[in-house]
């Protein structure tokens, strides 16, 4: 236990900032003197925007992405391919295909990839909603999860489970780093893999 503040509401929000991913009590600390010195408007906003997306943000109940109307924007949009699903783990996943400007289908949000050591298998992911989409005239899966271990289980299992309902699976083709994330792979190395996807 290190040294505490003299005051308990500022340790009380260094406590807070902790508790964010990534985030020590070195960096929680740094945070919460920032914040101390900011003037009382610039944290007013900031502390409604914290409320706003617990108000306003709900997931699609097409796709699961986060959105602020339901069905999201893109699954609303007649102009998309209806007949393809990209499936990825998160909401990060979306906008990093969405910005190589090269995918016209709709997307399918998991909510993270099968580990079984942290806990986290089938029933924890969005399987099952993904399986009810796919009578709806889908023709082809595309599975873009990260290339980790638990990716590539993900990968596996879906198309297990997909490829006898007769729609077409395909993976991203390799490219993106091993142990790597799709959020932080650049455009044209993603936009490569999407046009390159060979099927499972
Ligand atoms: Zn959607």
């Amino acid at each position: 236990m290190g040294v505490r503040y003299t005051s308990e509401s500022v340790e009380a929000l260094v406590e807070e900032f902790s508790q964010l991913p990534g985030i020590g009590r070195k960096t929680a600390q740094r945070l919460a003197l920032f914040i101390l010195k900011q003037p009382r408007s610039e944290v007013e906003r900031f502390s409604a925007a914290l409320v706003a997306v617990k108000e306003k943000v709900r997931y699609c109940s097409g796709c699961w992405n986060i959105t602020e109307q339901d069905p999201c924007v893109i699954c609303s949009d007649p102009k998309r391919d209806h007949t393809t699903i990209c499936v990825v783990e998160d909401p990060t996943d979306v906008l990093a295909v969405e910005r190589t400007n090269e995918y016209r289908g709709l997307y399918h949000v998991l909510g993270g990839s099968l580990a079984p050591l942290d806990g986290i298998g089938p029933e924890d992911l969005r399987i099952k909603e993904l399986l009810d989409r796919l009578w709806d005239g889908v023709k082809e899966v595309i599975l873009a999860l990260n290339p980790t271990v638990e990716g590539e289980a993900t990968t596996l299992y879906l198309t297990k489970l997909v490829k006898p309902l007769g729609v077409a699976v395909t993976r991203l083709a390799r490219g993106i780093p091993i142990g790597g994330a799709l959020e932080y792979a650049d455009e044209a190395t993603l936009s490569r893999a999407l046009e390159g996807r060979v099927p499972m």
